[in-house]
């Protein structure tokens, strides 16, 4: 891939965390064919100073890797304040320089790894200072949140319109990157047993599970004004339910896929006004024990308001309607502090019509096929067998796919996935404006009414899966969470 790589925010975590070994890795595998990267923040640095930095980021996330040296020759650096309009032309003239020097063809990818509010006025300059007048492709890539709520959204998605069109803008949603996240549709196209029982005759309830152990950390300032239900249902959770609730695409091509998505959420329920409690749930945590350490409140977090009303967990019953989804619940929970860190995918089938076996032990357990996103990779589906030995028992059996081992090792991480897609200029793991607009809409319902009550926070102890309110969600369903620390147990080994 021939292209000059420009990362705004490269001396920040992102960059150092993923961006730089992601790329590396790239460059190991001759993915990257001409290339040229040029970070750009504030701080003054020499070039050689920010080359370290990229080695030491490489050295730290991946260990010694060889032709570092070659590596990081590619990289430069140049300090900016994105706010000041003067320095934008000396920019362009010095990507000008490198896209000669490295005949790099006019190939721009502009990565925005910085605060929100600067992506906005970054893409007006790009526009009008010239960066963007290229021969070949221009493309830009933007990290969440994109928007605070449909409004911030629709205004930032037309400054970013000014300089680039739908198809050049690639919106990153980490969790399309990840292994098993791809694999949902892969696992629901390609095999016969499953596509035909996709649906509401034969599904009973879908639960999705996204844990952290961590807390807010030193994200106090974003978290205040984000919370759980911004920070992960409108986009990671949203996208899940979408991939799983889809229709097959006509073609694997970018536009059916997210044309697809798009009438899943189209389909969304809208859970507005006093309906708003009774299908969501809000909390935040409380002290408590995460692996025998005491952990504070999120009220006693650096830069957390005493008195937040801000939910660092969020759980919620997603209707779909339409003929495939009509009465199928899809469960959803995610937060901070919670048991364990897990993002799992349970499909629970309905049970079978007539229950020979009832008598013998007790009622079957349901089919349930377990997608593992993170931090294990797999599936695995439940099944029940007869008990060896036993005259009619039936007990349940698993069967399971780990992606360990030398699938695993050679696994691409997320971030290095989307990136080479980016330079492929392949956007269909990326949301389309259409997807982030519908799914603004759904949850700016859920925000107008917790913002306007204040709920008595705290109201789970860290280390817990969430308040009570969670299982009674389902328990009004006749449904109850699958434990995700029962369902590890086969696929770690
Ligand atoms: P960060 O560590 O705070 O880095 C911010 C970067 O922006 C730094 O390089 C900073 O460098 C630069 N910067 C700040 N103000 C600037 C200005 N006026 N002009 C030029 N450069 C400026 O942030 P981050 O964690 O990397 O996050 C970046 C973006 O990625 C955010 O949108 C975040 O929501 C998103 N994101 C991050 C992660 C993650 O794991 N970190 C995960 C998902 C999404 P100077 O101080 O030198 O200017």
């Amino acid at each position: 891939m021939t292209s000059l790589i420009m990362i705004f925010g490269a001396t920040g975590d992102l960059a150092k965390r993923k961006l730089f070994p992601s790329l590396y890795r790239l460059f190991s595998k001759n993915k990257l064919d001409k290339f040229a990267v040029i970070g750009v923040a504030r701080r003054p640095l020499s070039n050689d100073e920010f080359q370290q930095s990229v080695k030491d980021s490489v050295l730290s996330a991946l260990g010694n890797k060889d032709n570092l040296d070659e590596f990081v020759s590619h990289f430069y650096y140049q300090s900016h304040d994105v706010a000041d309009s003067n320095s934008y032309v000396s920019l362009k003239k010095f990507a000008d320089e490198i896209d000669t020097n490295y005949k790099l063809e006019g190939n721009r990818i502009f990565y925005l790894a910085m605060a929100p509010e600067f992506f906005g006025p970054i893409a007006l300059h790009l526009k009008s200072d010239g960066l963007t007048d290229v021969t070949g492709y221009k493309r830009l890539v933007i990290e969440k949140p994109f928007g605070h709520d449909l409004a911030s959204a629709k205004e930032l998605n037309k400054q970013i319109r000014t300089a680039f069109s739908e198809e050049e803008v690639y919106r990153i949603d980490h969790y399309l990157g990840k292994e098993m996240v791809r694999n949902i549709e892969v696992i629901r196209f390609a095999n016969a047993i499953f596509e035909p029982l996709w649906n509401n005759r034969y599904i009973s309830n879908i639960q999705i599970t996204s844990s952290e152990t961590l807390g807010v950390e030193e994200r106090g300032r974003y978290y205040e004004s984000s919370g759980a239900l911004r920070d992960m249902l409108q986009n990671h959770m949203m996208q899940m339910v979408a991939l799983l609730a889809m229709e097959p695409p006509i073609k694997l091509t970018t536009d059916e896929i997210r044309s697809e998505k798009v009438r899943v959420f189209r389909a969304l329920r809208t859970v507005d006004g006093e309906e708003v409690n009774q299908f969501f749930v809000r909390g935040q945590y409380g002290e408590g024990t995460i692996e025998d350490e005491q952990v504070p409140k999120y009220r006693d977090e650096p830069m957390v308001d005493k008195e937040s009303n801000t939910e660092t967990f969020v759980a919620g019953k997603i209707m779909i309607d339409n003929f495939r989804w009509a009465g199928v619940p899809f469960y959803i929970r995610t937060g901070k502090r919670m048991t364990t860190k897990s993002t799992k995918i349970v499909i629970q089938f309905k049970d079978i019509p007539m229950n020979l076996y009832y008598q013998t032990e007790k009622m079957l357990n349901p089919n349930l096929l377990v997608i593992h996103i993170q931090p294990e990779e797999g599936i695995t589906l439940h099944l029940n067998a007869k008990k060896a030995g036993g005259h009619l028992d039936a007990q349940t059996v698993k069967l399971s796919f780990a992606n360990t081992g030398i699938h695993a090792m050679n696994t691409p991480e997320g971030y290095e996935k989307l990136l080479f897609d980016c330079m492929r200029g392949d956007a269909t793991n990326f949301t389309h404006w259409d997807e982030v607009a519908y799914s603004w809409a759904f949850v700016d319902k859920i925000s107008e009414v917790w913002e306007k009550t204040k709920e008595s926070f705290p109201n789970y102890q860290s280390g817990t899966m969430g308040p009570k309110e969670t299982d009674e969600l389902l328990e009004k369903d006749g449904y109850f969470w699958w434990p995700v620390t029962d369902l590890e147990v086969d696929i770690c080994k």
